[in-house]
C-alpha cells in the first residue's frame, strides 16, 4: 500500500506528517511513501531529502490523494480535503473528532476509516503515538522561549562587573505536560520557577524539576480538585477564591507567567485577572497556552500578541509546535510511524485495522462507513 503525505493547507502551518527518516522505517513495514512536493520545505526537509529515502514525489494535491490509500496529515482536513476521501482509504491525523460532526459524516458518506491522532488513548502502551503529548511538550518549551525573547532581561541571576543582575521569577500555572515542559526549560535557563496545578500530586514532579510548588492554605481541597483518569475537575467556588487570592499575591512578584491550565470538554478556566495583570511589574510577560481555548487570562487575544497600558506583554499564540516545526515534524511522524506500526502486525505493507485493539479501537472515529466516536473506555490501563 501506499502512504501520501500532502503539503498542509491550513495558513501558517508549517510541520509536515512524514519526515525522510519515517519514511525510510515505513518502507521497512513494506509501504511505499510518497508526498506532495514542497510538503515538508517549511519544516526543513526538501523534496530531494525524501527522494533519497525512497520517496515518490508528486506535483499536485489530487495527484497525491489519488495515488495514497493511506493519507497522513497535520492538521484536521478542510472540506476540499474531505470531498478527496474515497472508500477504503484511511486518513491519519488531528481531526478534533469532538467538535467535527461535519467532517465525521463527510467520512462516513465516503466510506473512508479515519484515525483521529488526539483520540490514541492515554495508557502506557501508547505513549508512543501520543500526539497530544508530543505537541505540548514543543509548545511548553517553546512558551518559555517566547516568554524570554519578550522579556528584556536575563532569565539567570548574574554578577557582572556591570552590575548585579536578579533572576527571572517565573510562574507556571498547570503542571500537565505542557506545564512540565515550561517548568523543566525554565529552571534549565537559570530562572526561580514556581508552579501551581489543582492536582497536588504533581507537586513531586514539579519539586524534582528545581521548581517550587505553590501551595494554598487549605491542601485537603487542593486534592479535592483532582478528577479520575489524571484530568482536573472545575474546582469549588471555595477553591477558586482561594487560588485567585494567592495569585493575586504572587503578581507584583513574578516577571513570567506561563499559564497552561486545561480542563477536558471545556472552555479554559479563567485564572489571570485584570487586576492581576495590573499589579505586575512593567517589563513582565504572560504565555497563554489556554489561548485556542479561551485562555487561562482575562486578557489574552487568541493568535496575537498585546502590550497592557502598563507595559505588561500578553502573547497567544495557537501555534507554538509550527513555530519549531522542524523538531514538531520530526516528533510527530514518528508518532504516526508508531501508529503504523501497530496497524501493520505482519509487516506486510497491508493496513489491519483491528478494531478489537483498544488503542486502534479508541483512536478510530470512523470506520466501514460508520462513525464510531467517541469510542468505550479503554480497558488496559
Ligand atoms: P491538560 O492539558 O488537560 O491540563 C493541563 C494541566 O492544567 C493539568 O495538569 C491540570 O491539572 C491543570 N489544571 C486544570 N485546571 C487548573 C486550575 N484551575 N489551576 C491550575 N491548574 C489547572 O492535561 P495534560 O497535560 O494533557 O495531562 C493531564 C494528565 O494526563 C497528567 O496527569 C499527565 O501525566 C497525564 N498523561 C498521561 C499519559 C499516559 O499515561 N500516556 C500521557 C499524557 C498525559
Amino acid at each position: 500500500m501506499k502512504i501520501g503525505v500532502p503539503k498542509e493547507l491550513f495558513e501558517g502551518e508549517a510541520r509536515v506528517a512524514l519526515t525522510p527518516d519515517s519514511a525510510k522505517q515505513l518502507q521497512k513495514l513494506g509501504y511505499d511513501c510518497v508526498i506532495e512536493t514542497g510538503a515538508g520545505t517549511l519544516a526543513g526537509f526538501a523534496d530531494k531529502d525524501y527522494k533519497e529515502a525512497g520517496v515518490e514525489v508528486v506535483k499536485t494535491a489530487a495527484a497525491l490523494w489519488k495515488a495514497a490509500e493511506i493519507v497522513a496529515k497535520v492538521r484536521q482536513p478542510n472540506e476540499a480535503e474531505l470531498k478527496r476521501l474515497t472508500k477504503g482509504k484511511t486518513l491519519i491525523s488531528f481531526f478534533n473528532p469532538a467538535a467535527n460532526d461535519a467532517g465525521m459524516e463527510a467520512a462516513k458518506a465516503k466510506g473512508a476509516n479515519v484515525i483521529a491522532m488526539e483520540m490514541v488513548p492515554r495508557i502506557s502502551r501508547a505513549q508512543k503515538m501520543d500526539a497530544l503529548s508530543s505537541m505540548a511538550n514543543i509548545a511548553g518549551y517553546r512558551a518559555v522561549i517566547e516568554a524570554s525573547n519578550n522579556f528584556g532581561r536575563f532569565f539567570t541571576g548574574q554578577i557582572t562587573a556591570a552590575g548585579k543582575v536578579p533572576p527571572a521569577k517565573v510562574l507556571v500555572v498547570g503542571a500537565g505536560v505542557a506545564g512540565l515542559a515550561a517548568i523543566g526549560t525554565s529552571t534549565s535557563l537559570g530562572a526561580i520557577t514556581y508552579a501551581f496545578d489543582v492536582r497536588p500530586e504533581v507537586a513531586e514532579q514539579v519539586e524534582s524539576m528545581g521548581a517550587e510548588f505553590v501551595y494554598l492554605d487549605f491542601e485537603e481541597e487542593q486534592a479535592d480538585g483532582a478528577a479520575t483518569g489524571g484530568y482536573a475537575a472545575v474546582s469549588s467556588p471555595e477553591f477558586r477564591e482561594a487560588q485567585l487570592a494567592k495569585f493575586l499575591e504572587l503578581a507584583p512578584e513574578v516577571d513570567i507567567v506561563i499559564t497552561t491550565a486545561l480542563i477536558p470538554n471545556r472552555e479554559a478556566p479563567e485564572l489571570w485577572t485584570a487586576e492581576m495583570v495590573a499589579a505586575m511589574k512593567p517589563g513582565s510577560v504572560i504565555v497563554d497556552l489556554a489561548a485556542e481555548k479561551g485562555g487561562n487570562c482575562k486578557l489574552t487575544v487568541m493568535d496575537e500578541k498585546i502590550v497592557t497600558e502598563n507595559g505588561v506583554t500578553i502573547v497567544g499564540y495557537t501555534d507554538f509546535p509550527s513555530r519549531m516545526a522542524s523538531q514538531a515534524s520530526t516528533l510527530y511522524s514518528t508518532n504516526i510511524r508508531h501508529m503504523l506500526t501497530d496497524l501493520t502486525p505482519d509487516k506486510d505493507g497491508q493496513i489491519n485495522h483491528n478494531m478489537e485493539d483498544d488503542v486502534i479501537r479508541g483512536a478510530t472515529v470512523t470506520f466501514e462507513g460508520e462513525i464510531t466516536f467517541p469510542p468505550p473506555p479503554p480497558k488496559i490501563k
